[in-house]
């Protein structure tokens, strides 16, 4: 490894969330691996899940189901966002499905040509991001795209609230259904639920679920599932520091007695954000506070007690739960896990054992 900071991906931990809500839910799953995979790395957990039984990828754009086809992901993909009509034929090429959210969408990529082009309807129920509002609209779209050549392979919307609010997740369900009653057309892909509405919402109209945030054990509702991330990193200095003296940029800490500090190779421009500073890290049965300003590429932490160079540190994992790190921040696990930077080697675990290193700047220099 480059540097002593990574990020573990255990690869069992995802293949078992997946199996473990496939049998729950009883629909198909849509494995949304947007955002390099929340940041867990979208080629292996791509693999993961489809050997676990996912059946569809969903990214974000373009660029991220392109990538996945490069990397050779034959797997049913679709893009959950706004695809660029100009990419369209890139998409044919490609067999990724691209979602068909306005009419004004619809008419450019029929004016492009869209012969081909698998599109899946985006309905908007009341996330008011993306979708049709009006389901007369909707019809007109679809046929367009149907007139130009295009193949309408599904119909999604995406909840507002599913962790939240149950009423206002069957307000936007049954808006769903109405859209897909008014366009009486035989959709291969009918979907609604996010991870957290995954675990409820039983309804005879969808055939999938896209799950996201659940591949790595997150779930307002689901406890049972397994946390496959964990970020460490190791000390690669330890030193007494004598009261008055002050650690780091601004002299924002003051040592009040002597105090053991350990330098730590993990900073902002990794993800650990300036916010962590005054929170704690993990050091081999201790915890640890972050002391002094959060570098870009290093932060001082103050030990307990003594611990040698080489100590593993634990950021989030099995002792500080993500979940709490993003409390901590004010902010949502999605985020914290998103911030983990491209500089951070993902580590994956597979089987029981180290199975594979990637650092994705090292890997494309190489290339
Ligand atoms: C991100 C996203 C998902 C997955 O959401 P999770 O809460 O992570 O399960 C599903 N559908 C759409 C449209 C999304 O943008």
């Amino acid at each position: 490894m480059y540097r002593q900071t990574w990020l573990e991906v255990n690869l069992d931990d995802i293949a078992d969330n997946v199996r473990k809500i496939r049998a729950i839910c009883g629909k198909r799953i849509i494995a949304v691996l947007k955002a390099d995979a929340y940041g867990s790395g979208d080629i292996q957990v791509c693999r993961t899940v489809l050997e676990a039984g996912a059946e569809m990828i969903a990214v974000s754009s373009s660029d991220e189901g392109l990538m996945l086809r490069n990397e050779g992901c034959q797997a049913e993909i679709m893009i959950l966002g706004m695809a660029q009509t100009d990419d369209i034929p890139l998409l044919i090429e490609n067999n990724i499905a691209a979602a068909a959210y306005s009419l004004k969408w619809a008419k450019d990529a029929a004016a492009k040509g869209c012969r081909g082009l698998k599109v899946q309807m985006k309905v908007d129920t009341g996330m008011n991001r993306i979708g049709f509002r009006d389901n007369a609209e909707l019809k007109e779209a679809l046929d367009i795209l149907l007139e130009a050549g295009a193949v309408p392979t599904g119909i999604f919307t995406h909840f507002a609230c599913a962790d939240t609010s149950r009423e206002m997740t069957d307000r936007q369900y049954l808006k769903f259904a109405e859209a897909v009653r008014y366009l009486d057309y035989p959709f291969e892909w009918i979907h609604c639920d996010n991870s957290d509405a995954t675990v409820y919402f039983k309804d005879p109209l969808t055939n999938a679920c896209r799950l996201g945030i659940s591949l790595y054990g997150i779930s307002t509702f689901q406890k049972d599932l397994k946390y496959p991330l964990a970020f460490y990193t190791r000390i690669g200095m330890v030193k007494h520091v004598g009261a008055g003296e002050t650690i780091g940029y601004g002299a924002t800490y003051t040592a009040s007695e002597d105090e053991l500090i350990a330098t730590v190779p993990v900073g902002y421009a990794d993800g650990f954000i300036r916010k962590n500073q005054g929170r704690k890290v993990y050091a081999d049965g201790v915890y640890a506070e972050v002391v002094g300003r959060v570098c870009m590429d290093q932060a001082m932490i103050r030990l307990p007690e003594y611990r040698p160079e080489d100590t593993v540190v634990e950021i989030f994992g099995p002792h500080i739960p993500l979940e709490q790190m993003a409390a901590d921040l004010e902010t949502i696990p999605y985020e914290i896990i998103c911030l983990v930077s491209p500089r951070v080697t993902r580590v994956y675990v597979k089987n029981g054992i180290k199975a594979a290193e990637y650092n994705e700047r090292i890997h494309k220099s190489m290339k």
